[in-house]
């Protein structure tokens, strides 16, 4: 049975067997072991637990798109996709493993240095690092030049010391990619971007997991540093100053990995609503008979199209080195708001149900609603998008 409700064609950029085959072997791994009901018990736990990582890794899905000289498993953004969708289809939104691969592993991967490349990402490849994308703090998110957590050099060592929130995987990751300044008396150019490796370092401090409105799956935590040493050589890049323009490089990739999540999760409400419609009766006939679900159906299935169409463009253009902020900020912006309306519009169908925290239609609702806000908010890629104008 197909997991998608829409009749878009696989775009040419995908039809080599090789991706179907992989798709393939993503569905398998999540429905043998993320299966509905365990990943309700993780649900309830707030997290998924480590040897899931683990197994993660043993299978093949940590580091697609890591190079196999450093352990990875070669592939490109199109392997990365292809597992958010698998994710997402299936409704198990909140698993943060896009982070892990498709956002701090391409860091390394563009701005390591060899040594860090040679040690670190073999072990994102198997689990034993999993890791995390430390930006926002108390007093800074949407302006990332306000962060005061600062890393001094001191000789072979930086200091680090601040704190950060909200920080997905916060509870689990033992390898932070850190924003920092360098030079606190500088904004842009005073951050850079340190490494973390939390097992090997003395003050270092998790706060508790955060009790969020939505993505229970996901471990979301204040970190703390106090005094943290880290060796110099954790500097990712080899000049202090570069973390802003690594930023600003790296969050296209972010944006459009939100985009392709936003598109999944539609399809999983879509399928769910479209079957709960087909059975569910009032009035002697089916809630699809009536005008209204066929028509309110009929809008969201063509929403639904155009967003999956615009996102298989923005993936092409991606993987060819094109996607620039503008459009990556298009995708995130209008993905997530489109979601944001179109499960809202799908909980209704399921009248009082849909009020149910056993029901994933209710589920989809409360998480979408933070994808508006992290990983740049809607305003944020306004200003963005209003700036190619
Ligand atoms: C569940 C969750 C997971 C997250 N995961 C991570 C993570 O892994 N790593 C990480 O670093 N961060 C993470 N974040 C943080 C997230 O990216 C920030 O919350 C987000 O960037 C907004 O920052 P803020 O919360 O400080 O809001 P603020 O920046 O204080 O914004 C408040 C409001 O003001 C608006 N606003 C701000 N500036 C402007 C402007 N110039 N023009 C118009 N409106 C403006 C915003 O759009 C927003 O509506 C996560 C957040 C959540 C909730």
């Amino acid at each position: 049975m197909s997991l998608s409700p829409l009749d878009v064609a696989t775009p040419a950029y995908r039809q080599d067997e090789e991706f179907s085959i992989f798709a393939d072997s993503v569905g398998k791994f999540l429905d043998r072991h993320m299966p509905p009901e365990r990943v309700d018990e993780f649900r309830r736990q707030k997290c998924v637990p480590r040897h899931i990582w683990e197994l993660a890794g043993q299978n093949g899905l940590l580091g697609l798109s890591i190079p196999e000289e450093y352990g990875g498993h070669g592939g490109d953004y199109r392997h990365e996709a292809i597992l958010q969708e698998e994710i997402g289809r299936r409704g198990i939104e909140g698993w943060d493993i896009a982070l892990h691969n498709g956002i701090v592993a391409p860091y390394l991967v563009d701005y390591g240095s060899e040594e860090q490349k040679k040690r670190i990402l073999p072990k994102m490849v198997s689990g034993e690092y999993i890791s995390a994308i430390c930006m926002t703090e108390p007093g800074a998110g949407s302006d990332v030049q306000s962060i005061r957590t600062s890393a001094i050099r001191n000789g072979e060592h930086y200091v680090l010391n601040g704190s950060k929130i909200f920080i997905t995987n916060g509870q689990t990751a033992n390898l932070l990619l850190v924003a920092a300044k360098t030079d606190p008396n500088e904004r842009a150019r005073g951050i850079s971007m340190v490494l973390v490796e939390t097992d090997h370092v003395e003050g270092f401090r998790r706060g508790q997991n955060l009790d969020k409105a939505g993505r229970d799956l996901a471990d979301t935590s204040e970190l703390f540093f106090d005094n943290v040493k880290i060796p110099a050589e954790n500097l990712l890049g080899e000049n202090e100053g570069r973390g802003f323009g690594q930023m600003m490089e790296s969050l296209p990739q972010e944006r459009l990995n939100i985009a392709v999540q936003e598109c999944a999760a539609i399809e999983f409400a879509l399928r769910i609503t479209i079957e709960y419609v087909k059975e569910r009766k009032a009035f002697g006939k089916r809630i699809l008979d009536f005008q209204n679900t066929e028509f309110r159906l009929a809008e969201m299935k063509t929403d639904a199209t155009v967003a999956k169409i615009f996102v298989d463009h923005c993936i092409e253009e991606h993987i060819h080195g094109r996607l620039d902020s503008t459009k990556a900020s298009m995708a995130k912006y209008w993905l997530s708001e489109l979601n944001g309306k179109i499960v809202d519009q799908c909980l209704q169908f399921f009248g009082g149900y849909g009020f149910m925290n056993e029901y994933p239609i209710t589920r989809a609702w409360r998480d979408a609603r933070v994808t508006r806000i992290y990983a740049g908010t809607t305003e944020v890629m306004k200003l963005l998008i209003a700036r190619s104008i």
